[in-house]
């Protein structure tokens, strides 16, 4: 079955399909010798929920508005609801269906009656019912996915979808690849199994209907495709190819001092992108000049249902900090929201969560949930070289009022006493065509600039960067993409500012050497590819670069654009991006 590499490596174990919690809730009907243990099952689940909304609570009136803490006791006195549970087992018992369908069709029911009333009050009632299902279902998966324990060795993990935090779950434990119907090369599942050293394939249609338990497979994410009860020539192809990549990788570390210098001796930085916190020692290993990128709500994912306190963010960044000394460290603020914890944080569903409260709009618009993190920035500037950057930034105003949020925090330690500083760096991604357009604007206000290739081919293309349906539009190499790229770079020159790229084309070793020859001096990956990136710089003379570019970015479509560059890109076979 082929589907796309999306992270490399291979693995050989036998299949565990998990339903996620973003998979449809099917109707299962069930016997009704079972009935009981179904309810077994819910009253185990409610028990779960109760925990989780306990927990959340109490965080929330320690560390958020005392608002909120309300609204979870309110969620966990709608659980133990007679109208709601009791509605809830009644319909297992006498439709004879699962927990998971009950629970739906319950939350439904009611939600529909509460809308129709047309009172405020209880369409907000209405609301809680819906969050207060979810945490059920979620209890409900985690019930069936404690299964996974009982699991002797290695397994890989088939499902339709997975989400980032259910990635971090899964990818420490015994989970040996993931292989998943969804997805792309830029999607934060596969960024984390990629942080993981977890092989995955995304986006194989019908996958899960292909798959059962306890089927062998072979996940091959070097070559993006899986192979169904391998063959013994396929296992020992596999183990084969794990061989040498792990030969590669041990040339890398021995070659991190080598510079990453193009023919005619141009420097270019390589730094670090850091999901998890494992992550830190590896970029020093693979010689990365810095961290460009640490994707902070991932603190906040794994910490979740709880809240990160001041003194967790504040360990990680005084580790990476110390770690890659006199390297500088870019912290982004966290980028929650899209598919990263949205509802967790907002105790709300989003239509379109891609282009609703994420990133920077999140973190102004609960400056409360951001506080402890931006105390921690500020006490880990006087540690080392700092640079803090902001997600998803589209207006001037933005950067203005994350300024008014930086003044309040240092007040509030000074009051406190507490050491501190101010002055640090202080970037923006840039991955929304809006941004490209006030780049001029913005630098008037930021010291650099990180682009962000993934959300700005997503945004720019208006195509999702996890909908494999559409992927054949998610395309680096084409015009706008290139355009936009180079004239960013362009302002950053002319402003004096630092301009870097921390999306996943500044990964792929051909996107790396075009990105270069467009102007740019800085890029950030994922520790490991830095030596793949590094060999295809040092093997590219800017020089000889400047007219296939020039003429490249005046053509019409990114095939021609690929087809003009194909002598100068170091690797046309496997272009992974184009
Ligand atoms: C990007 O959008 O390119 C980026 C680096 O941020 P993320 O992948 O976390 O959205
Ligand atoms: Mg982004």
């Amino acid at each position: 079955m082929e589907g796309l590499a999306a992270s490399p490596g291979a693995a050989m174990g036998k299949a565990v399909c998990i339903a996620s919690q973003e998979l449809e809730i099917y109707r299962l009907s069930i016997a009704e010798a079972a009935v009981d243990a179904e309810l077994e099952r819910l009253a185990e689940a409610v028990e779960v929920a109760q925990q989780d909304l306990e927990a959340a609570r109490q965080n929330a009136s320690e560390e958020i508005a005392a608002e909120l803490g309300g609204i979870f006791e309110a969620h966990a006195l709608l659980l133990r609801d007679p109208g709601f549970l009791g509605r809830i087992e009644e319909r297992i018992a006498s439709e004879r269906v699962n927990a998971e369908w009950a629970v739906h069709a319950t939350a439904e029911e009611l939600a529909l009656r509460f809308r129709e009333l047309d009172v405020e009050h209880l369409r907000t009632r209405g609301e809680d019912l819906v969050d207060v299902s979810r945490h059920l279902q979620r209890a409900l998966g985690g019930l069936s996915h404690q299964d996974l324990s009982e699991i002797e060795g290695a397994f890989i993990v088939v499902a339709h979808d997975l989400t980032p935090s259910e990635a971090v779950r899964l990818g420490r434990q015994r989970v040996s690849a993931f292989a998943i119907e969804t997805g792309s090369r830029t999607s934060h599942t596969t960024i984390i199994a990629r942080s993981l050293h977890v092989p995955m394939v995304a986006g194989i249609a019908g996958l899960t209907q292909k798959v059962t338990d306890d089927d062998p497979l072979i996940v091959d994410g070097n070559r993006g495709r899986i192979l169904l009860h391998p063959t013994k020539a396929s296992r020992e192809d596999y183990r084969a190819s794990e061989t040498r990549r792990r030969a590669r990788w041990a040339k890398g570390v021995r070659g991190k001092a080598v510079p990453a210098k193009t023919l005619d001796g141009v420097q270019i930085q390589l730094q670090a992108n850091i999901d998890l916190p494992e992550e830190i020692d590896e970029a020093a290993a693979f010689g990365a000049a810095g961290i460009g990128l640490y994707r902070s709500e991932f603190i906040y994912i794994e910490r979740s249902p709880e809240l990160p306190t001041e003194e967790e963010h504040l360990e990680i960044y005084t580790r990476m900090l110390e770690t890659m000394a006199p390297n500088p460290v870019v912290v982004r603020t966290f980028d929650l929201g899209g598919r990263k914890l949205a509802r967790e944080v907002m105790h709300t569903a989003e239509e379109n969560p891609v282009l609703g409260m994420r990133g920077i709009r999140l973190t102004l618009a609960m400056p409360e949930i951001f506080a402890p993190q931006l105390r921690a920035l500020l006490r880990a500037a006087t540690l080392g070289p700092l640079r803090v950057m902001l997600p998803l930034v589209t207006t001037v105003e933005e950067v203005q009022a994350f300024k008014i949020l930086v003044a309040a925090a240092a007040k509030e330690l000074a009051a406190k006493k507490i050491e501190h500083s101010t002055d640090f760096d202080l970037g923006v991604m840039i991955e929304v065509p809006a941004a490209v357009w006030i780049a001029p604007e913005l630098a008037d206000e930021v010291s650099f600039f990180s682009i962000g290739t993934n959300d700005l081919i997503q945004y720019s293309m208006a195509v999702d960067r996890n909908n494999e349906h559409v992927s054949y539009l998610y395309q680096p190499f084409h015009p706008a993409v290139l355009r936009m790229i180079r004239s960013v770079a362009e302002v950053g020159a002319k402003a004096g500012i630092d301009v870097s790229v921390c999306g996943e084309m500044a990964a792929d070793p051909n996107a790396a050497t075009l990105l270069v020859a467009l102007g740019l001096r800085k890029l950030s990956l994922s520790p490991t590819i830095i030596p793949e990136v590094k060999e295809a710089i040092r093997a590219v003379s800017l020089e000889n670069a400047r007219q296939p570019v020039e003429r490249a970015l005046g053509l019409a479509t990114a095939e021609e654009i690929v087809k003009c560059l194909q002598d100068f890109l170091p690797t046309p076979s496997r272009r992974r991006l184009a």
